[in-house]
């Protein structure tokens, strides 16, 4: 066994050995296999990461083209979505075209058959119309015929038409040698304003140049019942210018007899006498004022008796255009100086109007024009402050006065009317007061001529005088006693410069009173005009005071004549 087994063992081994070998060569061709492999693993790996970084980066750019395709989408949503809503928009318009268009197929189909049916009418008015013109047709014949008389008609007028063309070139030559004429008539008169200006101013002189004039009232108010025989009466004459007054008077023993007192005056304005009538005689006056002389007008009469009436109107006037009718010698005058203005204005004359307003109170001058709001407690002030002067051409003025431009006739109412608010102010019983004053309205007339280079300077005075009716001074006291006297004065002054004047004394009392101080040049020089109004009140309880005014009167007029005869004489 043994030796079997040693075989046996030999024999394994053999094969043993045999199949080490086996394996060995085996495992040799293993490894090989190994290295080959482990050789291809690494040419794998190597490949598989470069196919990897390949997966990468196409992972990558497939990444970037799905963002670039993203935004392309989007980008080409957005168009579409445009062109969506442009395709929309027109599919809209196109649905309005395609309204608007059948509505004016409709309208179109509608003229279309309202043409329709007017051509149709058409047609049947060009039938009528060929009917009508195949009958005009022969209408024309008709017509030519007449228009051959027409066209010959219009031959014979063209005729006169080229006849009265001549006659107008002959007239219109005769016109212009008429012009020619015209300017100098117009030159011609120019010169005559002025001597106009001379005669009338001869004409005042020769009518005297102091005039005096009588103005009866008449009754008014109560005064109509109360009044028996009036002591006043007025004898037929064409001069109108005498007036008689009749006053009984008993004798001592006891008879009573009448005596009449006849008077003579320029002229006597009886009480039926209206505004008119006596503005009429005085207009004459106004216009030599306006002619370049000084002219006083005055009212004297005793209180009640006329004089505020015949210088401006009835007491009131408010209203600023008041009647023509019930205006005084004030207004008026200041109306026709306007008239004549704007007339000689053609003529060249300009002029500048100029008022003043004041009162002689106790001898003291008072401002009628201080504008409104000076009260009266400055009244003492404004006395004090006025003065009469003469200016540096030997005008008598007054320093410190309130001058109004006159610039429209409507203005002197305006004027009037402050006057009449300042007395008032001045006064608690302003017709009292008024009574015991004198009031002088000036007006300054300053004229030029701007073609002949004359000028004139005239100065009007409208005086209303304070009332003339004698109070016995012996019976007054303190004021009132103040007051007699220095109207008592004024006035007698005023007859004696009046008196002198016509005397041609050499010594004028003019500084008498202030009055005829302030008239000195309007009553002096030998170019002035003066006129008085004696106003006298008709009842018989004045007959004494208005015998007193008349013989007042009677002593200027007499001055007068002996004025007139003088003139006439030289
Ligand atoms: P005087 O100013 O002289 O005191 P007035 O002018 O105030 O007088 O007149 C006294 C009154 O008589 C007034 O009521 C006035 O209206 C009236 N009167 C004066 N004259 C006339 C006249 N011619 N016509 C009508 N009434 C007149
Ligand atoms: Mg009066």
């Amino acid at each position: 066994d043994l030796e079997e087994f040693s075989k046996y063992m030999i024999m394994k081994n053999r094969t043993a050995r045999k199949s080490k070998k086996l394996l060995s060569v085996e495992l040799e061709h293993n490894s090989t296999q190994v290295t080959q492999l482990e050789f291809d693993k690494s040419i794998l790996t190597t490949k598989l990461e470069t196919a990897e970084k390949q997966l990468q980066t196409l992972q990558e750019s497939a990444a970037e083209r799905q963002r670039l395709l993203q935004s392309e989408r989007r980008a080409h949503e957005d168009v579409v979505d445009d062109i969506q809503r442009k395709f929309k928009r027109q599919e809209e318009q196109l649905v309005d075209e395609q309204r608007a268009l059948k509505k004016s197929i409709s309208a179109l189909q509608d003229s279309l058959e309202s043409t329709q049916a007017r051509l149709k009418a058409t047609k049947e008015e060009s039938m009528r119309l060929e009917n009508t013109v195949s009958k005009q047709a022969s209408d024309q014949l008709e017509l030519e015929s007449g228009s051959r008389t027409l066209k010959a008609k219009a031959e014979r007028l063209e005729d006169i038409l080229s006849e009265r063309e001549i006659h107008i070139a002959e007239l219109e030559e005769a016109l212009a040698s008429r012009n020619c004429d015209v300017s100098e008539l117009e030159a011609k008169l120019r010169t005559e304003e002025t001597t106009r200006r001379r005669l009338h101013n001869t004409v005042q002189e020769l009518k005297g140049n102091i005039r005096v004039f009588c103005r009866v009232r008449p009754l008014v108010g109560e005064e109509k019942a109360m009044a028996g025989a009036l002591p006043l009466s007025f004898p037929e004459c064409e001069e109108k210018n005498e007036i008689e007054l009749s006053q009984s008077s008993e004798n001592a023993l006891g008879k009573t007899t009448a005596r009449a007192f006849p008077f003579k005056f320029d002229r006597v304005f009886a009480p039926d006498s209206t505004q008119d009538l006596v503005f009429d005689e005085v207009s004459q006056l106004i216009q030599s004022a306006l002619d370049g002389y000084p002219v006083c007008i005055f009212a004297y009469g005793q209180t009640g008796s006329g004089k505020t009436h015949t210088m401006q109107g009835p007491d009131a006037i408010t209203s600023a255009r008041p009647e023509r009718k019930i205006l005084g010698i004030i207004p008026r005058a200041v109306q026709q100086i306007y008239d004549n203005t704007s007339k000689l204005a053609e003529r060249g004359w300009e002029y500048t109007l100029e008022g003043q307003f004041l009162e002689i109170y106790n001898e003291t001058l008072q401002d009628l024009l201080v504008p409104a709001g000076h009260s009266a407690q400055q009244g003492g002030d404004r006395q004090a402050r006025l003065e009469i002067y003469q200016d540096s051409e030997g005008h008598t003025r007054v320093k410190n006065i309130t001058t109004v431009a006159v610039d429209s006739a409507e203005r002197v109412h305006w004027l009037l009317a402050r006057a009449a608010e300042n007395r008032t102010v001045a006064a608690t019983n302003c017709n009292e007061r008024s009574s015991r004053s004198h009031s002088v309205f000036t007006l300054y007339l300053r004229g030029k001529n701007m073609l002949t280079g004359e000028s004139s300077s005239g100065v009007l005075n409208l005086i209303d005088l304070a009332g003339s009716e004698r109070l016995s001074s012996s019976g007054s006291k303190g004021d009132r006693l103040k007051e007699t006297q220095a109207i008592n004065k004024s006035l007698s002054s005023l007859g004696d410069v009046i008196a002198a004047l016509a005397k041609g004394s050499r010594h004028v009392p003019y500084r008498n009173s202030k009055l005829t101080h302030l008239l000195q040049e309007s009553l002096g020089g030998g170019n002035s005009k003066t006129l008085m109004f004696v106003c006298v009140n008709p009842s018989p309880a004045s007959a004494q005071e208005s015998l007193c005014s008349l013989q007042f009167a009677t002593k200027v007029n007499s001055c007068q004549i002996g004025t007139a005869k003088r003139q006439a004489a030289a």
